[in-house]
C-alpha cells in the first residue's frame, strides 16, 4: 500500500515543486535554536503551566524604504491602515501592538532587500520590532516576505542575527495576513508545515514524515506545537479551497483536511484568522526569554482611537504666500499625538508629485524648499501609536507668490522699517529706509495675490529717509511693500485694516 503511495508522490512531487516557487511563499528560514523554546512551552502548556495572562505592549518600527527621489514607498494612509489591522489581529493574544516610530528612508541603494545588512546596521532601531517595507524583494515577485534572524547559521549560538522583518509591500506584502504571518516568525513560530518548505502544496500524496492526525508525534515533527493540526501544504496561494483546504495524507495514511484559519499556515488571506493556545504560549515564551527587550520601553498611554480629522488654519484655502517661507498650522486633534504632514503639485496626491512630507508631533510645520509663482495641495493626517485606525485626511491648497519672505541682503541699506502697522485704511504708512550711500530704484506694492497696485521711482542718498505711502486707494488687506535697487530688493509685509 505505501509503495503504490510513494509511487504517486514522485510523479506528483516533482511538478508542485515549480507551483510552490512561483506562488506566493514566505522565505523565513527558521533557525533550529528556537526549537528549544518552541519545545518548552509545548511541555509547559500539556501540563498545565501556562504563561500568565500579563498583557505584552510591543513597540514596532515600520521602515519606509523609498527611492532618493522619495517615491516608491508605501503610502501613508496604506502604512496606518495596515498597522491597525495587524494590531487588532494581535491584540486577541494579550500582544498590544504599537506604532512606535514610522520611519523615511530615501535611498535608492536600500530599497534592494539585498543590501539589508547594511541598512539595518544604520537603521534598526533598539527595543522594537523592525520591520521593513521594501518595493520588491530580490527573490521574485512570488515572494512575500521573511523574518530574517540567525537563520542562514543553525549552529550559530549567537540568537537573533539581523533580526528583522522585510516585506514585499508591492505584491502579497500588501496583504495583513503576510504581515501578521512574518510576525509570527518574528515572536519564534515556525509554519504550521515546517519541514515542507519548497516541497509543494502536497495536497492528496502521502508524506513519509508528516506529523500523524491522532498527535502522537506532535513533539517531533513540523512545527511542534500540538495543538496546531497537521498540515503538510508548502505552496502559497491556495485560496481555501472548498473553504477547508485540500486533503491531506498523515504519515500513516490518515486522511484529513488542515487548518487553513492558521496564520503560520501558507493558505491565502480570507482564511487566516488565529494562532492557537499553543502558538500563544510559543510567542510569550520567546518574548520572556529572547525579547525582553521589547517590553522595556514604557507603556504607551491607552488612549481612544482618532474619530476627527484636522481643521486646516493657515494658510488659509486658496491663499497666497512668499515662497521661500510658508507656515502651515491646524486645529489640535483629539486623541492625536502624531500628524503626517504632505505638500504635492496634484489635488490628488499623487505620489510622483509629491514635493515634501514627514511625520510631525506638534500642529504645525514650515515649508522652506518651495518654488515661486506655484499652486500647491498640502494635506494632514492626524493618528496616535496605539490606535491607527480610521486614520482620514484634510486636504487644502494655496499659491506661492515670486517674492520671499526673508529679506536679502542688499549692499547700502542699513535698515528698513514700516509703521504702524497694521495701518488703518487712508492713515499713511511710514517707510524708513537707512541706506550708506545714495541709490535709485523703484517702491512697489503687491496685494496678496501677487498683483501690483503701486509703484513709484525712488531716489535715496546715504542718510536716513522716510516716505510716506497712502493707504488710501487700498482695500483692506494683506500687502507686500517691496523696494526694488539694482543692488537687490527687500520686503515687508503691512496689513491694511
Ligand atoms: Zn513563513
Amino acid at each position: 500500500m505505501k509503495n503504490s503511495f510513494l509511487i504517486t508522490l514522485i510523479f506528483i512531487f516533482l511538478p508542485l515543486i515549480s507551483i510552490g516557487q512561483s506562488g506566493e511563499w514566505c522565505g523565513t528560514v527558521y533557525p533550529e535554536y528556537m526549537f528549544e523554546y518552541v519545545e518548552e512551552a509545548t511541555r509547559n502548556l500539556q501540563n498545565g503551566i501556562e504563561k500568565s495572562g500579563d498583557a505584552y505592549y510591543i513597540p514596532v518600527t515600520l521602515h519606509n524604504m523609498r527611492q532618493n527621489s522619495g517615491l516608491g514607498g508605501t503610502d501613508i494612509e496604506r502604512i496606518l491602515e495596515m498597522f491597525c489591522e495587524i494590531a487588532d489581529a494581535f491584540e486577541p493574544y494579550d500582544m498590544n501592538l504599537y506604532l512606535s516610530s514610522i520611519e523615511y528612508h530615501d535611498n535608492t541603494a536600500w530599497t534592494a532587500d539585498a543590501a539589508i545588512a547594511t541598512t539595518q546596521f544604520l537603521t534598526r532601531e533598539k527595543n522594537t520590532v523592525n520591520m521593513y517595507l521594501f518595493p520588491s524583494l530580490t527573490g521574485g515577485a512570488g515572494l512575500c516576505g521573511y523574518y530574517s534572524g540567525n537563520a542562514t547559521s543553525p549552529g550559530a549560538t549567537q540568537p537573533m542575527g539581523l533580526d528583522v522583518i522585510a516585506i514585499n509591500i508591492n505584491g502579497c506584502g500588501n496583504r495583513v495576513d503576510v504581515l501578521v504571518h512574518e510576525l509570527g516568525h518574528y515572536f519564534g513560530l515556525p509554519h504550521t508545515f515546517h519541514g515542507f518548505e519548497g516541497s509543494g502544496s502536497n495536497c492528496g500524496v502521502y508524506v513519509v514524515n508528516g506529523e500523524r492526525v491522532d498527535g502522537s508525534n506532535c513533539h517531533g515533527v513540523t512545527d511542534r506545537i500540538c495543538d496546531t493540526k497537521p498540515d503538510n501544504n508548502a505552496s502559497g496561494g491556495l485560496n481555501c479551497p472548498g473553504g477547508q483546504g485540500c486533503l491531506q495524507y498523515d504519515r500513516d495514511s490518515v486522511a484529513f483536511y488542515p487548518d487553513i484559519t492558521n496564520y503560520m499556515s501558507y493558505f491565502d488571506e480570507d482564511c487566516q484568522n488565529r494562532f492557537t493556545q499553543g502558538q500563544q504560549e510559543v510567542m510569550r515564551n520567546i518574548i520572556e526569554n529572547l525579547r525582553e527587550d521589547l517590553l522595556i520601553p514604557p507603556i504607551p498611554e491607552s488612549i481612544e482611537g482618532v474619530t476627527e480629522t484636522a481643521t486646516l488654519v493657515l494658510p488659509p484655502e486658496g491663499a497666497n504666500r512668499p515662497y521661500d517661507e510658508v507656515y502651515f498650522n491646524w486645529a489640535p486633534v483629539p486623541n492625536s499625538t502624531h500628524y503626517y504632514f504632505e505638500i504635492n503639485r496634484t489635488e490628488n496626491f499623487s505620489p510622483s508629485f509629491m514635493v515634501e512630507n514627514g511625520i510631525v508631533e506638534k500642529n504645525e510645520y514650515t515649508s522652506t524648499i518651495l518654488q515661486p509663482s506655484l499652486d500647491y495641495y498640502w494635506r494632514v493626517i492626524p493618528y496616535n501609536q496605539v490606535n491607527t485606525c480610521n486614520a482620514t485626511d484634510s486636504q487644502g491648497s494655496f499659491s506661492t507668490l515670486a517674492w520671499t519672505v526673508a529679506n536679502e541682503e542688499v549692499e547700502g541699506v542699513e535698515s528698513f522699517d514700516i509703521s504702524p502697522n497694521p495701518v488703518t485704511s487712508g492713515a499713511s504708512l511710514i517707510i524708513e529706509l537707512q541706506t550708506t550711500r545714495s541709490m535709485n530704484g523703484a517702491l512697489n506694492v503687491y496685494n496678496i495675490s501677487g498683483q501690483l497696485v503701486h509703484r513709484e521711482a525712488i531716489d535715496v542718498p546715504a542718510s536716513s529717509n522716510q516716505f510716506m505711502l497712502d493707504t488710501q486707494p487700498f482695500a483692506t488687506g494683506l500687502y507686500v511693500v517691496q523696494l526694488e535697487f539694482e543692488e537687490g530688493m527687500i520686503y515687508q509685509k503691512f496689513v491694511v485694516q
